[in-house]
């Protein structure tokens, strides 16, 4: 049962040594075998930064998370690697991913072959049967990823995480790049994938609408916090956070014309420097005195719905 992070808290050591970026904190999530979260906001609300740190790409300065009851991490920041094979990631942008010098064939096996999962014999049979698994002919492994489109390239890339035979797959915008008739295709190989192969999954997106259909629970993130987590049925029923409110608000609605557009007012602050208390209060409409000074907790609200907001919790005042 992969059980991912009890209280991944904090800084977050990106790239450089010296660059410290407070983007995700207190954030506490499990996910259950089999399952998909979506984890949607904003672009800089932290989503990306911790989809690397559950695939073991950045460590988490304070708290922990675990596989299988094994942390992904050691303490020191080194990855244990025998772990982070069984999580991979698929990149939203799938050209920058791809070595572009070596044919697709030798990219999907590289990982396999170098971990032992397939003898180099079996490569070429394993990788066809891969591309075919995603809805590419198998003779394309010869090819390089300048002759694919975007859609092709990404079912590439997903075709590479899924030869690593993973346990939990981390999708960090897989198709924000893509058409938008693309994106309806990649989404179905991967529900496909889901029912075929019984995936784990987080599927991060800014795109309400592409989370719905892939995901059985949505995580709404603010701000490096995780402010409403619902089963993804209820959460479109009945947004309960005002966050995820607004969110909703500003998708534009079929059929109703360009008017029913609303951006969230105001900008979204510096996760640098975010915002006392409840960190959505300058752009809240239901913001009182208690949210300026206390930091609302996620907090149960019925079964199996969790939300960050003094409204469901005692009030604002
Ligand atoms: Fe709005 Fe206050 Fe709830 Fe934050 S805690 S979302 S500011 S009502
Ligand atoms: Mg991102």
């Amino acid at each position: 049962n992969p059980s991912l992070g009890e209280k991944i808290a904090g800084l977050v050591t990106g790239g450089a040594k010296s660059e410290v970026v407070r983007a995700v904190t207190d954030v506490s999530l499990t996910v259950d075998k089999g399952e998909v979260i979506g984890l949607v906001g904003e672009s800089g609300c932290g989503k990306s930064t911790l989809g690397r740190m559950i695939a073991g790409i950045y460590t988490p300065s304070e708290g922990s998370l675990r596989f299988e009851g094994k942390p992904v991490a050691k303490p020191a920041g080194r990855r244990v690697d025998k772990l982070t094979t069984r999580i991979q990631m698929v990149h939203q942008d799938p050209f920058a991913s791809l070595n572009p010098r070596m044919r697709i064939g030798d990219t999907v096996a590289e990982g396999p072959v170098a971990h032992k999962l397939v003898a180099s014999g079996e490569a070429a049979a394993y990788v066809e049967s891969l591309l075919s698994r995603v809805g590419l002919d198998a003779g394309y492994r010869r090819r390089f990823p300048h002759q694919f489109s975007g859609g092709q390239r990404q079912r590439v890339a997903i075709a590479r995480a899924l030869a690593m035979k993973p346990d939990l797959l981390v999708l960090d915008e897989p198709v924000a790049s893509l058409d938008v008739s693309i994106q309806a295709q990649v989404l179905n190989l991967f529900m496909d994938l889901r029912r075929e192969l019984g995936l784990t999954g987080i599927f991060i997106s800014h795109d309400l609408g592409v989370v719905r259909h892939v995901s059985d629970r949505v995580a709404i993130m603010y701000l490096g916090r995780i402010v409403e987590l619902s089963p993804t049925k209820d959460l479109y029923a009945d947004p309960r956070h005002p966050y995820t409110k607004a969110l909703f608000d500003s998708v534009p609605k079929l059929g109703q014309g360009q008017g029913v557009f609303k951006p969230i007012a105001g900008e979204i602050p510096s996760p640098l420097n975010p915002p006392s208390g409840c960190a959505f209060h300058p752009r809240c409409a239901f913001a009182g005195p208690r949210c300026k000074a206390e930091v609302p907790k996620l907090k149960p609200l019925s079964t199996g719905r969790l939300a960050a907001c003094h409204l469901e919790d005692g009030g604002v005042q």
